[in-house]
């Protein structure tokens, strides 16, 4: 089978009586930068230490860059398979300095050009003599990135790389480093468990659930085309409007919408999310406002409409009070349906 930069095809990896991952499907092509998300306990680091050879799969095989590097007989050692790697913790070495750090996996002929080279792709030229501890946290991490990056491979693997930074510069650390991940020209597979970081950084995010990569699509698609009600529930506040499907349309109490998934069930619930929503005071509408949370720059609010609570998410600007009458008004051309 043709392959990308990663290839996973049925990997599997049990502990003890954990099945940490269940037959896994992951392709990565060449430049992607993919974001494994799921939630806690899921297999994605489980994964990604298959990729990288820190375990072996129990089933499977696993290809990088086109070549077999685990299962059906084959092993790849970890420092064979050519992955840079950037974990949570830096793992840089304390006794040495972020030169030594940055160049400990570089040919020694090459040392100084890629030093020299890297340390400035990270913004870090100049800092080479210091020592890790002489670092703040984000600097650190930083200089993690560029020892990743330093050996030039074709593919970084990265584990929640930006955990353990503050939260108030978590936001501005992550930007960077993915600007200096796109500006190395790697293809990318990040674990993490937050969805709007996978969201806003990757091309394609690769959704887990118990072990098995449920869905591998860009984010909006992942986002408005869910393919199971768990996949539309992880990445975001869901309301599923019970609808009856008349050929490539679906009607629903909300309105008639088309449908991007027609699969031949007549009564389905439609995925309809909080933005597509939009509430209009009036003393004849249908819904009634049971609760209203105020975000900052939005609000949730609750609605009753025929027994039914819907959530709709408006600006803040937009302002709604507690008990008022609504017309609920979709705005959505297309909705995704669900059996
Ligand atoms: P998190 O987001 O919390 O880090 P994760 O999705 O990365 O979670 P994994 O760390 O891959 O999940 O763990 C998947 C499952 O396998 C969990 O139930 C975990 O307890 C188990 N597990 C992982 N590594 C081992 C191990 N070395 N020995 C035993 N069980 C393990």
């Amino acid at each position: 089978m043709a392959c990308g930069m990663i290839c996973c095809h049925g990997v599997s990896k049990r502990f003890g009586s954990t099945q940490a991952v269940d037959a896994a499907q992951l392709c990565v092509e060449k430049g992607e930068f993919v974001a494994l998300l799921g939630p806690s306990g899921c297999g994605k680091t489980t994964l990604l230490r298959l990729i990288a050879g820190f375990e072996s799969p129990d089933e499977g095989t696993i290809e990088l860059v086109g070549r077999r590097v685990a299962g059906e007989g084959t092993w790849v050692a970890p420092e064979r398979r050519r992955v840079g790697m950037v974990f949570q913790d830096y793992a840089l070495f304390p006794h040495l300095t972020v030169a030594d750090n940055v160049g400990f996996g570089v040919a020694r002929r090459l040392r100084r050009e890629r030093l020299a080279a890297t340390l400035e792709l990270v913004g870090l030229g100049g800092y080479g003599r210091r020592y890790p501890h002489e670092l703040s946290g984000g600097q650190q991490q930083r200089v993690a990135l560029a020892r990743a990056l330093a050996p030039e491979p074709e593919l970084v693997l990265l584990d929640e790389p930006w955990s353990n930074i503050d939260p108030l510069r978590r936001q501005s650390l992550r930007d960077e480093l993915a600007a200096i991940l796109r500006r190395a020209e790697v293809s990318v597979l990040l674990v993490t468990h937050d969805r709007e970081e996978a969201f806003s950084l990757a091309d394609r995010v690769a959704l887990m659930h118990e072990g098995t990569i449920v869905q591998a699509a860009p984010p909006e698609e992942l986002y408005l085309r869910p393919e199971t009600r768990w996949v539309a529930r992880f990445v975001g506040e869901s309301n599923f409007v019970r609808g009856r499907v008349d050929g490539e349309q679906v009607r629903t109490e909300l309105g008639t919408f088309a449908l991007t998934n027609p699969n031949g069930a007549r009564e389905v619930h439609v995925l309809i999310r909080p933005e597509q929503l939009e509430l209009q005071p009036d003393p004849d509408g249908s819904g009634t406002v049971v609760a209203r949370e105020f975000r900052g720059h939005d609000v949730f609010y609750r609605v009753e409409v025929n027994g039914d609570t819907l959530v709709a998410q408006r600006p803040s600007t937009e302002r709604v009070l507690l008990g008022a009458r609504v017309r609920v008004k979709p705005h959505a051309e297309r909705v995704t349906a669900f059996v």
